[in-house]
This record gives structure tokens, sequence and C-alpha cells, in this order.
């Protein structure tokens, strides 16, 4: 009985790393990107992972395999191939999150609202949630509009 269910608990395992290296594979060729530790690696770490990083989270999470430059380089990479993309914060520092398929080479649409929880700090993407049209004097012309919301997420409240 046990054995059965360590095999089933296995299974599930195997299925489901299985799945994740197909998917980071399947990005990775779909941007014409070399399958290269680094980039397995960080890829990855956005897939298992729930809201965005800094690039010190990465950092920890990569257990110090890869030094700081090559992660920066794997970050400025997936950013330009609208893989990941970038979240300003209230202290001027960036994190990274994952796009939706949209996003091309040089062209993202992330036009969604960003919610950092002051519970937890996690800072999540809220994809359905579209960034609200601002209106600015007549001789102003935006460019990007980011909006940041901070409250208390979801798994907190
Ligand atoms: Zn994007
Ligand atoms: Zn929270
Ligand atoms: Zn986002």
């Amino acid at each position: 009985m046990q054995i059965v269910l360590l095999q089933i608990l296995l299974n599930k395992i195997c299925n489901f790393t299985g799945m994740e290296s197909a998917a980071i594979n399947d990005i990775l060729k779909r941007n014409q990107l070399s399958v290269t530790g680094s980039r397995k690696k960080i890829l990855d770490i956005f897939l298992t992972n729930n809201g965005a990083l800094a690039h010190h989270d990465i950092e920890e999470k990569t257990g110090e395999k890869f030094d700081r430059v090559t992660i920066y380089r794997t970050l400025q990479t997936f950013v330009e191939k609208g893989i990941i993309h970038t979240i300003p914060t209230a202290d001027n520092s960036v994190l990274y999150a994952l796009c939706k398929d949209e996003c091309t080479t040089g062209y993202h649409h992330d036009n969604h609202v960003h919610f950092v929880c002051d519970n937890c700090n996690v800072t999540y993407c809220l994809d359905d949630v579209v960034t609200p049209e601002v209106k600015l004097p007549k001789t102003f012309k935006p460019k990007v509009i980011e909006v940041l919301v901070s409250g208390v997420c979801g798994n907190c409240g």
C-alpha cells in the first residue's frame, strides 16, 4: 500500500517536471534561443514561482550556480525576446515577471495592472486587469502607463 502510494507520488512529480522542461524547451525554441543551463534554470524559476522576481531573488534561487553577469544577460535576453517583462517598483528597482504568449521580440503587450502586497511583499501580474486610460493634458503624449496597486493580496486577506 505504501509502496503504491509512493509510486503514484513519484509519477506525479516526474510528470510535473517533465511538463515543465518541455515548456522550457518550447519557449527557448520558439524564440530561437539555444538551450543553456542558465536559461533553463532561470525560466524554470519563473515558471514555478508565483509573482514577480527581483534580480537578487533569482540569484538566491539559482543557488550561486551562475554569476551576476550571466543572470543579468539572461534576463536582458528574455526581456528583449518578449519572454519576461519588467515592473518598476516604488524604490526604483526592477522586478521581472513572465509575459503572456502575445509578447514578441521587441514588442510587449503587458498592459495589465500590477499589485504589490504589503503583507507578503509579493508583486503579482493581474493579467486580466487592463491598465486604465489616463486623461492627460492635450499637449502631453503618454508612452508608458504603469499602474502599481498596493494593498493586501488574496492569499493574505
Ligand atoms: Zn511582455
Ligand atoms: Zn500577500
Ligand atoms: Zn506583469
